[in-house]
């Protein structure tokens, strides 16, 4: 089967690479209908996240079950299913209160050995283990572009401000608007926030944003604090989400949260950041971040996105062939495509 592998930093291929096969009771076998190309990825494109040449990438994924094991209860041959970014045993410490993304035996598709060595989904076919928790059927009427969403960018939207603690009638702040922050934006608006700042400067991006109800702030030519500051009578967000995973945007975040409030990183850090503890103690924040606990959350998100109030429809930009993984790669580096979707 063919299958997009990392390389090297700037370098993915198409290869053909053998076809998964069971080797567990809980595994199942997903042929792939659609695969998202993701800002995770573009950290293994660029060399930031590491992972082995020749490892196969993609973590976002919709298709049918064609094998499963005798201990697959929860969808079966023939289902088309969705997929979440990583797995969980259900049975640890940390998956008995919840927290799946803490999983002591996790491992996260398309991410290497670190990440517990389960090639991506960006390829013909998938190996999913423990495919009653982490595969769901797609609900009747739903596309495979919405589905995608819901195993995790949309999951990860939702996580930041679930996880943030946004309060219906609160101001949320939403730093990079690439798909996870668009689907932070509606997400928050989801739950109620009454006003959302949506900070970027790429001009489509602000256009999105702004479609999902957000003020559109362009960093850069507009003085985005002061704007943040005057719209919440002087106090700051009571929220702030970092979706790009840097930490000049980790110190706006700080510096834009009102007193008591919050600041949720779900963009990718992979080393030391420096944060202005003095700042953060003297405003008493609470700063949290993470992988997203996408698990625990996509039950509710796929019951929002039957119901039309999450609609990441208008993110997908570009279809493409598998084939064209090379140039999708590029394309999404350039900032040109939202959400890429590939077809084997
Ligand atoms: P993306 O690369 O498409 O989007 C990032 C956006 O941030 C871009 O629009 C860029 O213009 C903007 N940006 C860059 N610097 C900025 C700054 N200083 N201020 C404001 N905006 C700035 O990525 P994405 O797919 O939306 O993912 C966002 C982040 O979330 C990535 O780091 C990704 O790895 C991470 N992620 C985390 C999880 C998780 O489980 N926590 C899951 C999925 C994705
Ligand atoms: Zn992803
Ligand atoms: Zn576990």
């Amino acid at each position: 089967m063919r299958a997009v592998t990392f390389q090297s930093p700037g370098v993915v291929a198409v290869e053909e690479r053998p076809e998964p096969e069971l080797s567990h009771p809980e595994d199942a076998i997903v042929r792939i209908e659609a695969t998202g190309v993701c800002g995770s990825d573009l950290h293994i494109f660029h060399g930031r996240v590491q992972i082995e040449p020749g490892f196969t990438i993609g973590h976002e994924y919709v298709g049918t079950v064609i094998a499963a094991g005798d201990a697959v209860t929860r969808v079966a041959v023939g289902d088309r299913v969705l997929g979440c970014f990583q797995t969980a045993c259900g049975t640890c410490f940390f998956c008995r209160r919840g927290d799946y993304h803490r999983c002591v035996e996790s491992r996260t598709f398309g991410h290497g050995a670190a990440l517990g060595g389960l090639q991506g989904t960006q390829a013909e076919e998938a190996l999913v283990p423990r495919a009653n928790l982490v595969l769901r059927r797609v609900p009747e009427g739903m596309s495979s572009d919405v589905a995608l969403f819901a195993g995790d960018v949309m999951g990860t939207g939702f996580h930041a401000v679930v996880e943030g603690g946004v309060q219906p009638g609160d101001a949320v702040a939403v730093l990079g608007l690439g798909p996870v922050g668009l689907c932070a934006v509606q997400a928050a608006r989801a739950v109620g926030a009454a006003q959302v700042f949506a900070i970027d400067s790429v001009p489509e991006r602000l256009s999105v944003a702004e479609s999902f109800g957000a003020h559109a702030l362009h960093l850069g030519e507009q003085d985005v604090r002061a704007i943040v500051r005057d719209a919440t009578e002087g106090r700051g967000a009571d929220v702030c989400i970092d979706a790009v995973g840097d930490p000049q945007v980790l110190d706006s975040a700080i510096r834009m949260t009102r007193a008591c409030g919050s600041v949720q990183c779900v963009g990718v850090y992979a080393e030391r950041a420096d944060v202005h503890m003095g700042l953060l103690w003297l405003k008493t924040l609470t700063l949290r971040g993470g992988q997203a606990n996408v698990l625990g959350h996509v039950d509710r998100v796929l019951a929002l996105m039957s119901a039309g109030l999450l609609d990441p429809s208008a993110l997908v930009t570009h279809h493409m062939s598998l084939d064209q993984a090379p140039e999708a790669y590029a394309t999404f580096d350039r900032r040109e495509a939202l959400k890429i979707v590939l077809t084997p």
